[in-house]
């Protein structure tokens, strides 16, 4: 039998965060009608029947990006919501793949990284990516009504062109997914592609959420490795975000060559403001002139 011991917590009344073994975070909102999950993680496990333990009520599950590590699930799920700019590469986990091998290597790297122990057997706990669910459209500013609970998606291209948060107007709870976090990658696609999000477009996408700022009171992203799980993301993250993306665009960021925060990224310039790191490409600060 896969594991179903995924670590979670309570971080307001029906509204859960799941973790699965460091690799990621999942989010699971329980209205009176039906639930929603946010997003389905490297896929380690039988995170379905762990959620039948939580829920009864119908699953939507909803995407913040294609990402490896936040589409790995999908297979085990019947419905599948996210931005039509991430679904043409949702079932190769936004290009990166999602074969067990490459799920594998990248759930290594997160347990190395840890030095922890998990209650898993991946030779029993990681199978073959499933067919994919089919996958419906969520648009900017659409409301999901779970049933005595609403929650706005809002695009947010940057980490992704199809990024999206979630926001929940009974907990007032913001879900980022990777659109925000300390160690941010921008500019993924290289400029004239389908991938390409420019900083100056990150950037007014950070403005935005900070716009929004009267409507939650936490927000939390989509791993927990910088933060505890069920903690949100500190506050000075965002304003430090913001700071960090006016300095590339101006041309004043103080620019560090690191090696990358992941093994298979390629080696890019990044500036840091505080705790806030983030990645760019430093062909894409602007946007294209039409
Ligand atoms: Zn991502």
């Amino acid at each position: 039998m896969k594991t179903q011991a995924f670590p979670y917590k309570e971080i307001a009344p029906n509204t859960y965060e799941i973790g699965e073994f460091d690799c990621a975070s999942m989010f699971l909102l329980v209205g009176d009608e039906k639930a929603m999950l946010i997003d389905t993680g490297m896929g380690i496990g039988d995170l379905k029947g762990f959620i039948g333990k939580l829920t009864d009520k119908p699953l939507l599950v909803c995407y913040t990006h294609n990402h490896i590590d936040h589409v790995g699930g999908a297979g085990a799920f019947e419905n599948a919501y996210i931005h039509p700019n991430d679904m043409a590469l949702f079932s190769e986990g936004g290009g990166i793949g999602l074969s067990v091998e490459k799920r594998r290597f990248d759930i290594g790297f997160h347990a190395e990284r840890t030095k922890s122990v998990y209650p898993y057997n991946l030779d029993e706990d990681l199978s073959e990516w499933g067919p994919c669910p089919p996958l419906s459209p969520l648009a900017d500013e659409q409301v999901i009504d779970l049933g005595g609970r609403k929650v706005t998606a809002y695009h947010c291209p940057g980490h992704t062109p199809g990024c999206m948060a979630f926001l929940d107007a009974a907990t007032r709870v913001l879900f980022l997914g990777d659109a925000l976090n300390c160690n941010l990658l921008l500019g993924g696609g290289a400029p004239g592609t389908p991938r390409f999000v420019s900083i100056e477009r990150a950037l007014a996408t950070l403005k935005r959420i900070q716009s929004l700022g009267e409507r939650y009171d936490h927000y939390y992203n989509g791993h927990y490795d910088y933060r505890a799980l069920g903690e949100p993301l500190g506050a000075d993250v965002l304003p430090d975000a913001i700071t960090v993306c006016e300095q590339i665009v101006a041309g004043t960021a103080q620019v560090e060559y690191k090696p990358p925060a992941l093994p298979f990224l390629p080696t890019r310039p990044s500036a840091t403001v505080g705790r806030t790191r983030i990645t760019f490409n430093p062909d894409g600060v602007h946007e294209p002139q039409p």
